[in-house]
């Protein structure tokens, strides 16, 4: 039997997690409350954007056929100011001083910038060189027509989105509610941050990570439920609590073939529904995946280089589905390396990479230790992929870029 044969590829083994979990239920919350949350009903235009013809700069409302006709000074007939409308008519060699975000009003069809003028009493000169009908008017209805569908449901939130909403007066919105996710370490070793390790303990770094890439999620409301010894009775409690309370846990370490990897078993015992128990893929190779009723639990691997790939590749796709995206797997890049990459196996790897040159190309983390060496990892920006099949890469090779921003 081939040594790998027991391993779910990683295609199919993302598809399965996503495959398991669904959206949840929506809430309807107010649209300062609502940034970063996905949007799960159509926004539309409530009257044309703009919805008046707008003046797009500070200057001169003026009839176009007058400046065809070669006329360039013009009686001013009074002032618009932005907020307000004009109440006169426009007449032939009349112009009408008006500033930025003002009501062009009818019969004027053309803008000429102050800058492009001078004044000399009731009279304006303007300097046009090269009249066109409507220049400096941002039209009516341009960007959109009254009931277009300016955000559809899947849509995050992104600030561009919450600006669309509040121009069309979505004062609340339904989103999917908040994902509620449980945290849990599990090591003998693990000591908190705050105490003092004895010489063979460490501290305790994948819940800091964990809990800081969640609190980057709008939509995810965490919850650390500390770290635990490896002890199926103490496991059972913590997990079982978790689970209760939760539509997702996250537990890290413990998952592998360690005489003190609880976490299957127990995951087991608690009735949890296995869905994915190690991938073709390095790091995160022992990834366990399952559902209990409608909470989704990924037990992830220790090393810390192997949680945040596995995060990235699993959690967050899962997490996104789960949160009502229209496209639950995180956009990828494809760059070109930098400098040459091998490998010996026929596993997809997870590299951490950095961008060079501004983000035109990546890079291996020079000095990268393996999946332990969570210290060159901090200064990766994503994982490069490495397809199951490539063993040498040459320099120029376009890959798969995948940004913890995503
Ligand atoms: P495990 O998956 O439990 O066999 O752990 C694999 C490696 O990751 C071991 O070297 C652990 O000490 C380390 N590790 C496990 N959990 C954590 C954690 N919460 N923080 C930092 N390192 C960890
Ligand atoms: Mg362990």
């Amino acid at each position: 039997m081939k040594k790998n044969a027991a391993l779910t590829p990683f295609a199919k083994a993302q598809a399965a997690v996503l495959r398991a979990v669904t959206p949840l239920p929506t809430v309807r919350l107010p649209l300062e409350k609502a940034f970063g949350f996905v949007l799960r009903e159509t926004i539309r235009a409530d009257r044309p954007l703009p919805p008046f013809n707008r003046s797009a700069m500070d200057g001169y409302a003026v009839r176009y056929a007058d400046l065809a006709k070669g006329v360039r000074r013009f009686r001013r007939a009074g002032t618009l100011e932005a907020g307000n409308a004009w109440r006169g008519k426009a007449r032939p060699g009349e112009c009408l001083k008006i500033m930025t975000g003002a009501p062009v009003p009818a019969g004027f069809d053309a803008v000429e910038q102050v800058e492009k003028s001078k004044t000399g009493g009731e009279y304006v000169e303007l300097f046009t060189e090269a009249p066109e009908r409507w220049q400096h008017i941002h039209r009516m209805g341009a960007d959109c027509i009254n009931g277009a569908r300016l955000i559809a449901p899947g849509d995050p939130l992104t600030p561009g989105r919450v600006a669309v909403a509040a121009s069309v007066g979505a004062a609340s919105v339904t989103v999917t509610r908040a994902i509620r996710v449980a945290v849990i370490a599990t090591g003998n070793e693990l000591v908190d941050t705050a105490q003092e390790p004895a010489p063979y303990q460490i501290r305790d770094s994948n819940s800091r990570f964990l809990l800081a890439r969640l609190a980057e999620i709008p939509w995810a409301a965490t919850t650390f439920c500390g770290v635990i010894q490896d002890d199926p009775r103490a496991l059972r409690r913590a997990l079982a609590a978790a689970m209760k309370k939760n539509d997702v846990l996250i537990v890290t370490g413990g998952v592998s073939m360690g005489e003190r990897d609880h976490v299957p078993g127990v995951l087991t015992e608690c009735g949890v529904q296995n869905h994915l128990y190690k991938s073709a893929i390095r790091p995160g190779k022992p990834i366990w995946f399952g559902i209990k009723g409608k909470t989704a639990v990924f037990g992830l691997p220790g090393n810390p280089v192997s949680v945040a790939a596995t995060f990235r590749e699993f959690v967050l796709p899962a997490l996104r589905k789960m949160a009502g995206f229209g496209v639950a797997v995180p956009p990828a890049l494809r760059l070109p390396l930098m400098f040459p990459a091998r490998k010996k196996h026929a596993l997809r790897e997870f590299r951490v990479g950095c961008y060079v040159d501004g983000g035109a190309s990546v890079v291996p983390v020079p000095g990268y230790q393996g999946s332990g060496d969570f210290v060159s990892a901090a200064r990766s920006d994503g994982l490069i992929v490495i397809p199951e099949e490539a063993r040498e890469l040459p320099a120029g090779t376009v890959v798969e870029f995948h940004p913890w921003n995503f």
